[in-house]
């Protein structure tokens, strides 16, 4: 295979045009994937649109500049997520209708992206296609591709690069693998299919001593836990592997009678067989990855909260290898210093050079990239290619369509702000001014 591709702008900024945002749409035009797409295609922008009361999610105005630049050529785009399976009680995305709140809460919504914004695994997140790997999986031989995703002529993976807790680290290779998969996908690739279940210990359960039991027996999709004066009992036949109660038992109610979540590396390579599959109803070079490596917090946005992050931002990095682009993420992640007050120095990873998210994490975070190379996905052999900031008036025109300082100059000939006023009445000269000259309108 040969070498990746990497379009790379950093993430420093102090002057006009250097806003993430603007880089984001230049390195898309830059890198000349736009020419691969025909007018009147249907892409479909896939973003995360953060969990309620995230603060970390990419901001909306990164994924509306790079609407713009497919709508101006010709192209059909939409935004999209998926449902979540769920992974706890309170999660906000389980349903498109929760989804679809919490997106227009976080900002994201037909307005604020001049598009549709479309959960593209429906309603209750069964509306998917089931796509034959072809032997071509570690551990999955099917997925289940939501539709809108899967139908739609081109995508645009528009990933925030972080960590994460069960996958170690989300970029490109999840924010396809896992948000490209309907709900049952989830299920799926979270290996609920292949028969995993959580780790039950009914003797660290008091029953309904326990100030959650109302909520833990009414959190099972499958109404398969009830708890009883004498303690807790799981029909884990039943059970899809949600998380629900895993997660309430341990972080709520303390107790870890049940637990277990999937985890790496089979999560890792199950993620990267559902990204291969997300691949596989595309042509060739119809599909383009965006990762924001900015606000690098150690877990994911589908959290309800955002921590520090643990090193600075390191800037845009964009391939048409999924694999590529999400290792060239990790190296450059723990080539930088890591940040004080972050979980960087909680797990001593502040040295540049130390890996930073195995080091937090406690274990090997790059199953998903073993599991892309593995399958056939992508490769872990990249060049970066720096892309220059395009600072032309053509430029400009793009983001700026008018100079709009233009217009004061008429207004101001009729109706000027300082008209019939004692300008030296209000206020004192400043500190060297020497022969100060009061503006006369
Ligand atoms: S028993 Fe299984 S399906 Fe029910 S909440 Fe727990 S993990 Fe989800
Ligand atoms: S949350 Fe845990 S301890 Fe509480 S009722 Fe459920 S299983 Fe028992």
């Amino acid at each position: 295979m040969d070498k990746a591709k990497i379009w790379f702008m950093d993430a420093r900024a102090n002057r006009f045009l250097e806003s993430t945002a603007i880089k984001g749409r230049q390195i898309l035009e830059h890198s000349g994937w736009l020419d691969n797409l025909n007018s009147g295609d249907i892409v479909a922008v896939k973003t995360h649109m953060g969990e309620a009361y995230n603060v970390g999610y990419l901001r909306p105005v990164i994924v509306r500049t790079l609407v713009e630049a497919l709508k101006e050529r010709g192209c059909r785009p939409f935004v999209t997520d998926t449902t979540t399976m769920p992974y706890h009680p309170w999660i906000s995305r389980t349903l498109a209708i929760d989804h679809l709140e919490t997106a227009n809460r976080n900002g994201f919504n037909q307005g604020t992206m001049d598009c549709p914004v479309i959960i593209a695994d429906g309603w209750l997140g069964t509306d998917d296609v089931i796509v034959d790997l072809e032997g071509r999986g570690t551990h999955l031989n099917k997925q289940f591709v939501a539709r809108a995703i899967a139908d739609a002529d081109a995508f645009i993976s528009v990933a925030h690069f972080k960590g994460h807790p069960a996958g170690g680290y989300g970029g490109a290779l999840k924010n396809i693998g896992v948000g490209g998969a309907s709900k049952r996908g989830k299920m799926n690739l979270h290996g609920a299919l292949a028969g995993d279940k959580p780790v039950i210990d009914v003797n660290l359960c008091p029953g309904r001593e326990c100030d959650w039991w109302e909520t833990c027996q009414d959190c099972c999709p499958e109404g398969g836990i009830q708890i009883t004066d004498k303690g807790l009992e799981v029909d884990q036949e039943s059970c899809v592997y949600c998380f629900a109660c895993a997660n309430l038992c341990i972080n709520m109610a303390g107790k870890g009678a049940i637990q277990r979540f999937d985890h790496l590396p089979a999560l890792g390579r199950r993620i990267a067989d559902s990204a291969l599959a997300a691949m596989m109803t595309k042509e060739e070079g119809k599909a383009f990855f965006l990762n924001y490596a900015i606000d690098i917090s150690p877990s994911c946005d589908c959290y309800g909260w955002t921590d520090t992050p643990i090193v600075n931002g390191l800037g845009i990095l964009a391939s048409l290898d999924p694999v590529a682009v999400d290792k060239a993420c990790i190296e450059m992640m723990n080539q930088a210093p890591g940040l004080i007050n972050s979980e960087a120095e909680d797990f001593d990873a502040l040295a540049p050079g130390s890996k930073k998210l195995n080091m937090i994490k406690g274990k090997d975070v790059e199953a998903q990239i073993y599991g892309g190379v593995e399958n056939g996905l992508g490769t872990t052999d990249y060049v970066i290619k720096e892309v220059p900031l395009d600072r032309s008036q053509a430029a400009i025109a793009k983001f700026y369509p008018e100079i709009r300082a233009k217009k004061l100059k008429p207004m101001y000939e009729r109706n000027h702000p300082l008209s019939n006023l004692d300008t030296a009445s209000f206020g004192k000269t400043t500190e060297g001014v020497e022969n100060p000259k009061y503006p006369k309108k």
